[in-house]
């Protein structure tokens, strides 16, 4: 049986980055970056005020004291946008407001709660206080200069790295395409949410947290009806979803009960099949396969079972078709607050809640049906064969989202 890496390993290695198109600004959150993005201009572009105030020349101000304050002549107002058309000459200065562009022959901003109006002269104003050069002025180019490099190819579109594209001047970006991820979820006991339940049934609750998982993970996810635990419908079912998508996911049907058509449907259909079963718990009866160039993974039914072997075995795929850097869950240190034990020849990726302190503890049952757990879980525990791990352990969290 392959360990999770080992799998991993072989799936990342089945996958063919998607060509790249395309991507307004507007449409990028969470896609990747297809190559290298540079500033197009220096950011901030000018030179210019943090205050509202008035933009002066640092050495009139030298000798400014409360006893001996020193009057400057106001030679205009800028406000933000506008360049002012006059040079801050000795003895003058200029009415700012914040993000004003800094007027010519300033190089200090005091701000307005600093500067008393001229009773003696309305068209000055008083400084009490000296100001040091450049004070209260972001300078050009003091965030990235034009040319610099932004993003590296590969990067995660965050809601702040779009805010920076943009106020570098970047509106459209190469960015890979979404991959389409089709779910399926296989069980004669599976109904929609929404009905109502008869004896021997159970809501399907797999493909709604697929779906978003497969969501955050950049691709678009196709969702397909249920899927009726018979071969020729299995067969139909995957047949239409690897047609119409670049990977399927189908839950259930994939253990060895002899309802689990998921398998043979798979290979009737022209599927190669490359492994099944990874030595982990939950999550042991996984099959990964290949369908002309398209990805297969068939997850068990079990809801954490499906979650849980999504995160580790299927996203990093999905990931690697947009040309991710970093396809891993991202890790938390922690130290445990209460012991986790695992009792099993397997490898348990066990969920726990994290408590905001540092401190990790288990979520609750970790039995692959216990979806409570699986909401209250911040992220996954590898707890190796065999082992207890103790109270006081440093340990490093996979996180979930
Ligand atoms: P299977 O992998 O098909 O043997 O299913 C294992 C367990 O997971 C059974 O208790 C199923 O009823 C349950 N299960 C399978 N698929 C789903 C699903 N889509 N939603 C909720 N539970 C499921
Ligand atoms: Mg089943």
């Amino acid at each position: 049986m392959l360990s999770v890496e080992q799998a991993r390993e072989r799936i990342l290695d089945a996958v063919r980055p998607l060509p790249a198109e395309t991507a307004d600004l507007n449409e990028a959150l969470g896609r990747f970056t297809a190559e290298p993005l540079r500033a197009a201009v220096d950011l901030p572009p000018a030179d210019n005020s943090a205050m509202d105030g008035y933009a002066v020349r640092a050495a009139d101000l030298a000798s400014a004291s409360a006893d001996a304050p020193v009057a400057l002549r106001v030679i205009g107002t800028a406000p933000a946008g506008v360049v002012l058309d006059k040079v801050v000459e000795r003895g003058t200065c200029a009415r700012v407001f914040t993000g004003s562009a800094l007027p010519r022959g300033a190089d200090a901003v005091v701000m307005q709660e600093d500067v008393k109006q001229n009773s003696q002269d309305p068209s000055s104003v008083l400084f009490a206080e000296s100001a040091p050069p450049w004070d209260n002025v972001r300078l050009r180019g003091e965030d990235v200069k034009a040319g610099a490099l932004l993003l590296e190819a590969g990067e995660r579109l965050t809601a702040p790295r779009l805010s920076f594209l943009a106020a570098a001047g970047i509106s459209a970006m190469r960015a890979a395409r979404r991959p389409v991820a089709g779910l399926l979820a296989t069980g004669d006991e599976l109904r929609e949410p929404g009905r109502p339940l008869e004896a021997g049934a159970i809501y399907e609750s797999n493909r709604i947290g697929l779906a978003a998982l497969a969501r955050q993970a950049g691709a678009i996810p196709k969702v397909y009806p249920l899927v009726r635990d018979e071969l020729a419908a299995t067969k139909a079912a995957l047949e239409q979803a690897l047609a119409e998508c670049d990977v399927v996911i189908s839950t259930g049907g994939v253990s060895v009960g002899e309802m689990d058509w998921v398998k043979a449907a798979f290979a009737a259909i022209g599927g190669q099949i490359d492994f099944w079963t990874v030595a982990m718990r939950p999550g042991k009866p996984f099959a990964f396969g290949r369908w002309k160039e398209k990805l297969f993974f068939g997850l068990p039914g079990n809801p954490v079972s499906a979650l849980v072997s999504f995160l580790l075995l299927a996203r990093p795929a999905l990931l690697r078709l947009q040309g991710a850097r970093e396809v891993l869950p991202r890790t938390i240190s922690a130290i445990l607050t209460e012991p986790l034990v695992n009792h099993a020849e397997r490898r348990h990726f066990m969920r726990v809640t994290l408590d905001g302190r540092g401190g990790a503890r288990s979520a609750g049952s970790q039995s692959s049906h216990i979806l409570s757990a699986m909401a209250r879980a911040d992220g996954l525990v590898d707890v190796p064969p065999k082992t207890t791990l103790a109270v006081g352990a440093h340990i490093s969290v996979l996180t979930v989202d």
